[in-house]
């Protein structure tokens, strides 16, 4: 069958490989002149499988009450006059219940971990290099409180099978030696020796360049500006931008739009609970011989991931609700360069940070929306939150799967809506 997959950033360029690999012939549109422009653009660099926790969970919401209004808080909620904002803010309450948490955990862990062994297959068959280190994950803690309750979600992941080893300052500096000058801070941490990372721009810019060697045609600088419903399907796709006006025909469609999604499925009455929620990231170009991390680091107290891409440094994080505004919001660049700074004094870098800010698509529970639509030849593969590099290739392996007519692996819910 011929597929349009709508969206080239990680999530549609690994939905493209997949179905091209089970035999159908597909075409990717995207509005950017290269894929993964967007969110897919300047990430964490996290496969971060045994962190799986959602946002949303019964110990969230204290420290959300602590940061409200502050503009350098790890997370930001800007109150607006939006109906589908505050209804997101809604369920994701209900996403907080113990027994919803422990659902969604789940979910993702299933899939996540379905999708870091797809993606160590790919790597190996496409030799592709993307400055990954399989050197795991290592979280650390600053506040006594937060560690405490870091030991018993370690506990709940080793019920999910995962590896995480709570463990002492002492064996964070072990494991990363360049936290030494920051050693009076540190409470304690847990350890994924089986997380990895990567840049998921260089993986999403490989793998377009590989699926084109294979025959997948990409439409670039293409903006889709309606899916078009033709009775109860789906009769084609049309584009604007530059192309102008164009009409693209398919048996089927993926909607991998990342925080566009919903917009483009409102006038279908497909309503997703997705909301974009604004991260921001620097890349430092390290100096040669400059001290840095080598593992990849999670900076609990400010929600800050440090991952080590070649002799870059990439630091990332942060959450804001602030509709689809881009703006960069020079306080909280100044935030992540503040704790850049406490974290590791004796850094030393070429040239200025380069600052990027992107919209996570996040649904309330950050499990991601995989499946088939009422109308039978759409589907969606989107809303993965802030875990989209760490599940993306299961995602599109699972959906290949589905519109293949073959059961998915991993155990997931998908949906049908
Ligand atoms: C600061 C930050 C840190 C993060 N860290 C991590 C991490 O460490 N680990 C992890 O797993 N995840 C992380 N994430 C999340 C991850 O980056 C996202 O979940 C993922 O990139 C989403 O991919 P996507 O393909 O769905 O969306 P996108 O990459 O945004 O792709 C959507 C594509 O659709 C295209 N598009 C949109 N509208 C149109 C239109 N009308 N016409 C044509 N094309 C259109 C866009 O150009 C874009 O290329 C992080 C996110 C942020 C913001």
């Amino acid at each position: 069958m011929r597929v349009l997959v709508l969206g080239a950033g990680v999530v549609g360029t690994t939905s493209a490989w997949y179905l091209a690999r089970a035999g159908h012939e597909v075409v990717v549109v995207d509005r950017q002149p290269l894929p993964g422009n967007e969110t897919s653009f300047a990430n964490g660099g996290q496969i971060s499988v045994s962190h799986a926790e959602p946002w949303a969970n019964p110990s969230v919401l204290p420290q959300v009450m602590r940061w409200l209004g502050k503009e350098d808080a790890p997370l930001l909620w800007r109150w607006r006059a939006d109906r589908e904002q505050f209804a997101w803010g809604l369920r994701f309450l209900r996403e907080c219940l113990p027994g919803r948490t422990r659902q969604n955990i789940a979910a993702i862990v299933a899939l996540a971990l379905y999708s870091r062994g797809c993606l160590q297959a790919l790597r190996r068959e496409l030799r592709l290099e993307y400055d990954q280190r399989e050197c795991g994950i290592l979280h650390i803690y600053t506040q006594p409180r937060a560690f405490a309750q870091a030991v018993e979600a370690a506990r709940t992941m080793r019920q999910f099978g995962l590896d995480r080893e709570s463990i002492d300052a002492g064996r964070c500096l072990e494991i990363e030696p360049a936290l030494a000058a920051a050693r009076h801070l540190l409470v304690g941490g847990d350890y994924t020796s089986s997380d990895e990372s990567g840049d998921a721009n260089k993986f999403t810019r490989a793998l377009a360049g590989k699926a084109s060697e294979q025959g997948i045609e990409f439409r670039l600088d293409s903006t889709v500006d309606r899916i078009i419903a033709d009775g109860a399907a789906i009769g084609g796709v049309r584009i604007g931008g530059p192309a102008g006006g164009e009409v693209l025909k398919a048996d089927a469609y993926v909607v991998a739009l990342g925080s566009y999604s919903p917009l483009l499925l409102r006038h279908l009455g497909l309503r997703l609970p997705l909301i974009p929620v604004k991260g921001y990231s620097a890349t430092l170009q390290l100096a040669e011989g400059s001290p840095g991390p080598t593992v990849s680091l999670t900076d609990d107290e400010h929600r800050l991931v440090f991952s080590r891409l070649g002799d870059r440094l990439r630091i990332a994080g942060t959450a804001e609700f602030s509709g689809y505004d881009l703006e960069m919001n020079a306080v909280r660049c100044a935030a992540l360069m503040r704790r850049t700074r406490q974290l590791f004094p004796d850094l030393q870098m070429d040239g200025e940070p380069q600052f990027w800010c992107g919209l996570r698509p996040a649904t309330p529970s950050n499990v991601p929306i995989i499946g088939r639509t009422r109308y039978p030849n759409l589907w969606l593969n989107t809303g993965h939150g802030t875990l989209g590099w760490t599940m993306a290739c299961g995602s599109a392996a699972a959906l290949a799967d589905l519109m293949s007519g073959r059961p998915a692996a991993p155990a997931f819910p998908f949906v049908r809506c």
